[in-house]
């Protein structure tokens, strides 16, 4: 079925009685071509491309949940190419020159919306790094614009410029950047996978995953064995538990990271803000909610709920930048299990094991990379060969000292 404005507004003249469901609940097969471990944006978007880039359509994704119930769906939904170091750089580019056509190729509403982000910056020593910044995203093709302080004021006139404490220097606008909805994402996707003949099989948890002379040859799940020909360990906070089954010590932590919603407001805030000084970002949903959150917990968890010093922080943070914010309501908040690498950037590789890939340490910021982190991991399962834009994340960078150190703060987990 193709979505249009002409099947909403005939649906809605007959009853919506039309509608059919929006991917199939198929049964496993005894055997696939590829098994994608993990429903989450990368699993599915990896599924979409496998099919559509490289024909290779006997694939399933196996989801111990649903679909989309994991970060996928958690996140705050930043979308933004703003890297610095090569490696990420091109990474991030691609991925956001996939999203500006994401919609109109998936057929789907995915609400990606580029209002424009704006890091703001406190101090000479942080203006010269966004400065930097600026000019390595202008040389890489994309966009950056430096805003100086009355910059920043006449397109964020709510913010307080008058406090002493972390006073606002100015500011780096990316105008691409933006946001999107996150779990429509996980939806769009999915639709296009399973259009493509994919099996998406929901409430199927890998338990363990079966190697012969070092290659591997499928999964066993609570639904059953499965074999294959190539798995692909997709399942973001849950990385170094998988790959455990396969005997692999992963360099990830897991952390938890939270949000927070509050009730809808008129709006207010017509772009994503990033607070240089207190870890603290926001931006409105469409719904009119106040979409934000900060810093990890600082302790490392597989519960996907937070604790109440952060959500103190968050608050103080929200506050010192633009007052106002105390008069809202938060709805709601919760968390998600971030899969951290030590260098803050992700691994799209193969592992020690013939046939067996790994995809994980999207940190905090994962949700932007789903269309190119499918894209480059489709690539590397059909040829053999990382796609040139994914080429830097290998796993044994931990291992060789090639770190892709993008924030400086050196290999610890919890602190990029
Ligand atoms: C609060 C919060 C805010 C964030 N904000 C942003 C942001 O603004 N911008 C941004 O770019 N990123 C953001 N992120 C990060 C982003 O959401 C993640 O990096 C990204 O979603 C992770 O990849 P994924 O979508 O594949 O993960 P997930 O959606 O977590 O998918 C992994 C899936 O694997 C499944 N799984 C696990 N174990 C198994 C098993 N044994 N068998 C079968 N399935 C299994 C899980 O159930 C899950 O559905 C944020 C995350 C959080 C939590």
């Amino acid at each position: 079925m193709r979505y249009s404005g002409l099947k909403i507004l005939t649906e809605g003249l007959f009853g919506n009685r039309g509608w059919k469901p929006v991917w199939r609940e198929p049964d496993p097969k005894a055997e696939y071509d590829v098994v994608i471990i993990g429903g989450g944006g990368h699993g599915l978007s990896t599924a979409y491309y496998l099919a559509k880039n490289h024909g290779i359509t006997n694939v399933a994704v196996l989801e111990k949940g649903y679909l989309g119930g994991g970060n996928v769906g958690r996140n705050t939904t930043i979308v933004r190419a703003n890297y610095f170091l090569p490696g990420n750089q091109e990474f991030y580019s691609h991925s956001l020159k996939l999203w500006e056509k994401l919609e109109g190729e998936l057929n789907y509403n995915v609400m990606h919306s580029q209002r424009g982000l704006i890091n703001l910056f406190h101090s000479d020593g942080q203006r010269d790094a966004f400065a930097r910044r600026g000019n390595a995203m202008i040389n890489q093709g994309d966009d950056a614009i430096l805003l100086d302080r009355e910059g920043v004021r006449r397109l964020l006139p709510y913010l307080d410029f008058d406090q002493t404490r972390f006073p606002i220097y100015g500011g780096l606008h990316h105008p691409r950047g933006g946001s999107a909805r996150h779990d429509a994402v996980a939806w769009g996707y999915a639709r296009g996978a399973d259009q493509r003949g994919i099996d998406l099989i929901q409430n199927c948890e890998v338990t363990g995953i079966d190697i012969e002379n070092g290659k591997v040859r499928g999964v066993r799940t609570t639904r059953g064995a499965i074999r294959a020909k190539k798995v692909a360990i997709v399942v973001a906070g849950r990385s170094s538990q998988v790959a455990a089954m396969a005997g692999m010590r992963l360099p990830i932590e897991s952390h938890v990271l939270q949000a927070f919603v509050t009730e809808g407001l008129k709006p207010v805030i017509d772009h994503v803000i990033s607070f240089g000084m207190g870890h603290f970002y926001i931006s409105q949903s469409d719904k009119g909610g106040l979409v934000f959150g900060g810093d990890l917990d600082f302790y490392a968890s597989y519960a996907a709920r937070g604790n109440l010093p952060m959500v103190e922080h968050v608050m103080e943070a929200g506050m010192t930048l633009m007052p106002m914010i105390g008069k809202a309501k938060v709805l709601r908040s919760w968390g998600g299990i971030m899969d951290m690498s030590p260098d803050g950037s992700p691994i799209i590789d193969r592992t020690p094991t013939e046939g067996l890939y790994l995809n994980c340490g999207w940190n905090y910021g994962g949700f932007k990379a789903v269309p190119a982190s499918g894209w480059c991991l489709a690539h590397l399962i059909a040829t053999g060969e990382s796609h040139e834009v994914a080429r830097r994340f290998r796993l044994n960078r931990f291992a060789t000292g090639h770190l892709l150190d993008e924030e400086g703060t050196g290999s610890q987990h919890n602190l990029h």
